[in-house]
């Protein structure tokens, strides 16, 4: 760090107040400031990476050294300014067939990581202003940085029995981000209560059993990571009738937590609803072409599972529905150029039971050339005769 700058940081409480100032101009609802340290979070990180609870997230392994300390994020790392947007619009909607769940998060035109970064950018901008010479890196998620962690030593909030953030004003509807930087800042108090006592909603309400013990998740079997994260294969079928209604994502475990009940709505037009993601319909997804799908999702997030991970989704979304009106789309499904939609395909025809699926399934089967498939449409001709 260059000394010009160690003297323009002359005011080290204040210029800490400019930048939390700056942060709520720029349109962050939370600001706080932590020291760049090993956050007591990465032992547990290890132990929860030793126990296979990342599931197919590699990165994570790849990268577990790297969470030590946020100097691998940014070499001369001090500070670590931690920054919350809400992003709470509205409540989840009811939804029936054809209709599908999409998480909030993920309700708005744009891609909430290409939105923050702007914002984070240029609050840079605004310590590169005042401190020419200075260091920073902005993280949102894709940087082995334990945000969470960084939020509760910055004050932001605790953390529940979920595993999200809280705070007591806006609930858990939070973007996280972090601009790290090379100045020495004004820390903030960390979060050191918590304030779940003896609530197990989230606990309770999960309908996957995905949280082994409080705190701790397993992300094989949340479906948040299920219908984002694991695209490249089958959803394990123990767990696709949980999937219930839900497309891209799960809001359960927040939905259900007393904190949530008051979270305030959140204005930035950014974070507002989209018509045809909240909720979201599935039979038309499943008619999307390759081009259809990257051009009507490619600035969302829904770009992540890819077309052939949301096409399994709203596969299973219509199987859980038992609604013989997804009968033709999923038989034409049963067609598709990936093996991933057709053994989805497959099994929710098998779960529907009825109106010509029999005929669509041993159609199939007299062409298919992948095992895996083949094993779903025996799976779900199985199941029809179980059920009739
Ligand atoms: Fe369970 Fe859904 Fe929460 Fe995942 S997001 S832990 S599946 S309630
Ligand atoms: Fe904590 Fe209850 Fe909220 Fe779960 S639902 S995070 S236990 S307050």
């Amino acid at each position: 760090m260059s000394d010009d700058y160690q003297v323009a940081q002359r005011d080290v409480a204040a210029f800490s107040l400019a930048i939390k100032d700056e942060s709520r101009r720029l349109g962050f609802d939370l600001v706080g400031i932590a020291p760049a340290v090993t956050p007591g979070g990465f032992d547990d990180l290890k132990a929860w990476l030793a126990r296979g609870y990342a599931g197919e997230m590699s990165y994570m392994q790849r990268r577990e050294a790297a969470y030590e300390h946020p100097d691998r994020v940014l070499n001369g790392a001090r500070s670590v300014v931690m920054l919350a947007a809400n992003y709470k619009t509205q409540d989840s909607p009811d939804v029936g067939p054809p209709e599908g769940l999409v998480a909030k998060y993920a309700w708005g035109e744009l891609d909430y990581h290409n939105f923050l970064r702007e914002k984070l950018k240029r609050l840079a901008d605004f310590l590169h202003a005042e401190c020419p010479g200075c260091r920073t890196r902005g993280v949102i998620d894709t940087a082995p940085l334990l945000e969470r962690d960084f939020a509760r030593l910055a004050g932001l909030g605790w953390f529940g029995k979920n595993t999200v953030l809280i705070n007591k004003r806006m609930g858990s509807w939070l973007f996280l981000a972090a601009l790290l930087t090379d100045l020495q800042l004004k820390y903030d108090q960390p979060h050191e209560t918590a304030h779940c006592g003896t609530c197990t909603r989230c606990l309770d309400a999960c309908p996957t059993d995905a949280f082994p013990e409080p705190y701790v998740l397993d992300s094989n079997k949340c479906i948040s990571y299920l219908t984002i994260e694991l695209h490249d294969a089958p959803i394990p079928e123990s767990l696709r009738e949980e999937m219930g209604q839900w497309l891209f994502g799960c809001d359960i475990c927040q939905d259900v937590c007393p904190w949530n009940r008051k979270a305030p709505t959140s204005v930035e037009p950014n974070f507002q609803p989209i018509d045809d993601l909240a909720p979201a319909n599935a039979v038309a997804l499943l008619k999307m072409t390759e081009a259809e799908f990257e051009q009507r999702f490619r600035t969302t997030p829904l770009s992540r599972p890819r077309r052939n991970g949301m096409l399994r989704n709203a596969a299973i979304v219509l199987g859980n529905s038992r609604d013989a009106a997804a009968v033709p789309v999923l038989s034409s499904s049963l067609n598709d150029s990936e093996a991933i939609v057709r053994g989805a395909a497959a099994w929710a025809l098998g779960r529907i039971g009825s109106g010509g699926v029999r005929t669509a399934l041993q159609s199939r089967l007299a062409v298919e050339d992948n095992d895996s498939v083949k094993q779903e449409i025996h799976n779900g001709l199985a199941r029809i005769e179980e059920t009739t």
